[in-house]
């Protein structure tokens, strides 16, 4: 008989793959005691066991790559601490392009993981040839090596981590299963498991106040039973193996992204696996219970394709049998980006899930920075890509999630162009005024579920997306929209903005601790604010508006929604009476932006929009068509302009009078992308780019919205050592010289030759007359007038452009404008 788990535990970790075995070792690492990880069979059964184990390095940002990194370090250094076989090897890969397109990408990519620390060599065709001599070259453009990547075996990974965890204390329990969760007061107190044992059922339940739900494709349905939103569906994956192959030879792992191949060597045999652009969902109705080390059936049909290509590719495959044909069921989520951290619906619930066929490269780090972040009750590092507050309540839609993830699996390997749009499951939270902005041309992209227009084509170009990595074939709509909101009037959509009503009698007091900026200000004020956490990093960038001396209106990116609620409900204790409320779908918003929006706005409302009656940073009611609105004085265009703030019941009639009174005044229907464009002028800060948890405000440049004269509130303690210490990096606003290149984000920024760090958010800069980006540059003990003093440029897919540089807005510095 096996040990019967404990009646108490400082952490239950439910699911032995790589994910749950890799919390456990990593909480136990930092000395956490009573630490019980319950496995519903055998250790690694689920998905783990099946994996290729690739191990690359370079992920889509720093800090993930960061966490991939440390996956390698760890996975090495394993096999000396417990005496498990990890299998891993450091014999690197190659990416080639078949596409200009492709060429284009890897080769942005490669000056990323530079910027990185990524090692990373540009390689010719003949060194391609030579490394992979198997490779039949028709077709090939170039290619990139990465010498630091490799494969490892994955479920061997996992049981060392699983023995490192044990030998410090962990109690790993196998054929125990999680049966439920109990709560209590928002938080969690307990599971109950079930195990069978010779024929015999035998349940108990452990007293906890943390589980971590490392469930892998079971963990969105077991999560859903205390109500905790985990969206994840899985995938079938398909990977055949050959029969061995006479003189293979070690090869490094090789990926054929247009292929949407992947082949790895093995012992002398071939592996080629898919990453084919349209999937197969499996298990909509449910994962079985009893699925053990199970497979899934083969479909020779669906995998064709990329067999046919792959023996054109790799010829030698024509010849060697096929041993295995390996399908086996993987988690994928909707934007093909995993879970970690605590969930916003119940306290003490954290999960690291939903893989989408990284699991292996990303557990190692994920397990490290959940740990940390339960330990110290932050992530070590901004994790905002990966965290499950970005996860929105209707995503537990299984239809959504089914048809979403057929098309999220082949993302992966497919062009990640700019602005690339998902194509499944679209159409779901739509503006009041969506058909009208349609009929008018507008083409959307998705955020957070939110059809938004992008941009708007003209009468008779197709009103859709064709993708690249130069200027896109909308690049002259956007740059007309940009000019009518920088010289006429332009309005655009801002409906999918989350709105937070906070009231109450205690509303004020509350708020003002949570915000850098005074909040406590007459009611009719609009005040730009961030909150901050004890480090002095941003959370989030918002504007709250007094409604009135008890209720404030917050209004928050659509993106950044339930991480803002969570982070009021936390901070809001028992003795404060303020009531917190997502109001996001009771109101659009509509932007007037433009010097001609005052004129705009007083021929279809009797209202006084003159500086003296409504000035910048305020808000009215104003009587407009035959409806009301709110119209807050504010922008983010740089521009004189208002939002119009409309209960969604006259949304449709307040934009019908507005394109009515529009037709005299030139009125433009611009799109985000034009938004961004002007914002980028502006050097206005974007929130999970430009800004995050981990960049402190004040080297954010945003020390003007904090507000020391307060004497309390989260972070200020954090601004006060930083002001003593001085800054050790700040954002700086960079232009390119040549008009024609492009700046999206990522792009390296190197100071008098050496990268220095990279842009965090770029956008063509119509009225600038280049490309703008923002990005950190290092500066300790260095003055404003020495850090611009320096001659910079930015790696644009490794061609160097020189760059202007600004710590003040290049447009607009003194914002006349917007006060004009
Ligand atoms: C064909 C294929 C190839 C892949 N190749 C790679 C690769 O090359 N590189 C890479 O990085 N990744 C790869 N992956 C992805 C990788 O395998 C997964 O991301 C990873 O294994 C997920 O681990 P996990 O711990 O989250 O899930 P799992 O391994 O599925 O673990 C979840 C565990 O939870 C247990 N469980 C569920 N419910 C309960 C409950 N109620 N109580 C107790 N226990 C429970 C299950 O039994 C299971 O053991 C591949 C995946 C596939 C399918």
């Amino acid at each position: 008989m096996s040990l019967a788990p404990p009646k108490k535990a400082r952490a239950v970790i439910i699911g032995g793959g790589i994910s749950g075995c890799s919390v456990a070792y990593h909480l136990t690492a930092l000395g956490w005691q009573d630490v019980v990880l319950l496995e519903r069979r055998q250790l690694t059964c689920g998905t783990t066991w099946h994996a290729a184990g690739l191990i690359g390095q370079l992920r889509a940002t720093q800090n993930l790559t960061r966490l991939a990194r440390y996956s390698t370090e760890l996975y090495h250094a394993l096999e000396a601490e417990t005496g498990v076989a990890t299998g891993i090897r450091r014999n690197g890969s190659i990416t080639v392009a078949l596409t200009p397109d492709r060429l284009e990408e890897i080769r942005r990519q490669a000056a990323l993981a530079r910027a990185f620390g990524v090692e990373v060599h540009e390689i010719t065709l003949s060194e391609i040839a030579e490394r992979y001599p198997h490779l039949n070259m028709q077709g090939v453009r170039g290619g990139v090596f990465l010498p630091g990547d490799g494969q490892c075996d994955p479920a061997n990974v996992a049981m060392a981590l699983a023995k490192g965890a044990r030998q410090r204390g962990a109690r790993i329990l196998e054929g125990t299963m999680v049966i439920d969760l109990h709560r209590s007061g928002g938080r969690v107190t307990g599971v109950s498991w079930r195990r069978q044992e010779g024929g015999e059922t035998s349940e108990g339940r452990i007293e906890t106040d943390i589980v971590v739900n490392c469930a892998g494709m079971w963990a969105r349905d077991f999560a859903a039973r205390a109500g905790v939103t985990l969206p994840l569906h899985a995938c079938e994956h398909f990977y055949v193996v050959t029969e061995a192959i006479d003189g293979l030879g070690r090869l490094p792992v090789l990926r054929v992204p247009d292929e949407c191949a992947y082949y790895k060597e093995d012992a002398g045999k071939m592996m080629l696996g898919a990453f084919e652009p349209k999937a197969k969902p499996w298990g909509m109705g449910g994962i079985p219970e009893e699925f053990c080390f199970d497979q899934l059936p083969e479909d020779v049909g669906h995998f064709e394709p990329i067999l046919n290509d792959a023996v054109n590719r790799m010829p030698m495959l024509a010849d060697a049998g096929i041993h295995t044909f390996f399908n086996g069921p993987e988690s994928f989520t909707p934007d093909d980006r995993y879970y970690l951290g605590e969930a916003p619906e119940l306290g003490g619930y954290w999960v690291a899930a939903g893989y989408n066929s990284i699991g292996i490269i990303s557990s190692g780090g994920a397990g490290y920075a959940l740990a940390e972040w339960m330990d110290k009750g932050a992530p070590p590092y901004d994790l905002w890509d990966v965290d499950i507050r970005r996860a929105h309540p209707f995503q537990r839609n299984r239809r959504y999630l089914h048809d979403r993830v057929s098309e999220t699996l082949g993302l992966l390997y497919a062009d990640h162009f700019p602005y690339r749009q998902p194509e499944t499951a679209r159409d779901v939270r739509r503006s009041p005024i969506h058909t009208h902005l349609m009929a008018r041309g507008a083409v959307f992209g998705e955020t957070a579920g939110w059809e938004r227009a992008n941009w708007f084509a003209d009468p008779g170009q197709p009103a859709r997306y064709d993708y690249g990595w130069k200027r896109q074939h909308w690049f002259d709509n956007v740059a007309r929209e940009h000019e009518a909101l920088r010289t006429g009037v332009g309005l655009y959509d801002m409906s999918s903005f989350g709105k937070i009503r906070v009231e109450g009698r205690d509303a004020c007091r509350f708020l003002n601790r949570i915000c850098a900026n005074e909040v406590d200000v007459t009611p009719g004020r609009i005040v730009y604010t961030q909150w901050l956490n004890e480090r002095g990093g941003i959370e989030c960038d918002l504007t709250v508006t007094r409604l009135s001396e008890t209720v404030f209106l917050l209004v928050v990116p659509a993106a950044t929604l339930h991480r803002d609620l969570n982070w009021l409900r936390r901070h809001l204790d028992e003795d404060t009476f303020a009531v917190v409320t997502d109001v996001s779908a009771a109101e659009a918003v509509f932007c007037v932006m433009g010097p001609r929006s005052r004129a705009l706005l007083g021929a279809v409302s009797p209202d006084d929009f003159s500086n003296d009656a409504h000035p910048f940073a305020t808000m009215r009611e104003i009587e407009i068509g035959y409806g009301l609105a709110r119209a807050h004085r504010v922008s983010f265009v740089g521009e004189l302009g208002w939002e119009l703030y409309v209960a969604t019941d006259q949304a449709a009639h307040v934009f019908e009078a507005l394109a009515d009174a529009g037709q005299d005044h030139d009125l433009k229907l611009c799109g985000l992308h034009a938004m961004d464009s002007c914002r980028i002028e502006k050097a206005y800060r974007h929130f999970g780019h430009d800004i995050t948890d981990e960049d402190h405000v004040l080297e954010a440049g945003l020390g003007f919205a904090v507000s020391m004269a307060k004497s309390d509130f989260i972070g200020r303690d954090a601004v006060r050592r930083k002001k003593d210490e001085g800054l050790k990096r700040r954002l700086l606003q960079f232009r390119l010289k040549e008009p024609e290149p492009l700046l999206f984000h990522n792009e390296p920024v190197l100071r008098d030759g050496e990268t220095v760090g990279w842009i965090t958010s770029g956008n063509y800069g119509h009225h600038l007359g280049g490309a703008v980006g923002l990005g950190y540059v290092p500066c300790v003990g260095e003055t404003p007038g020495q850090v611009l003093a320096s001659t910079y440029e930015i790696d644009v897919a490794g061609t160097r452009f020189a760059a202007d540089v600004s710590l003040r807005p290049m447009y607009d510095p003194e914002s006349e404008r917007v006060r004009s």
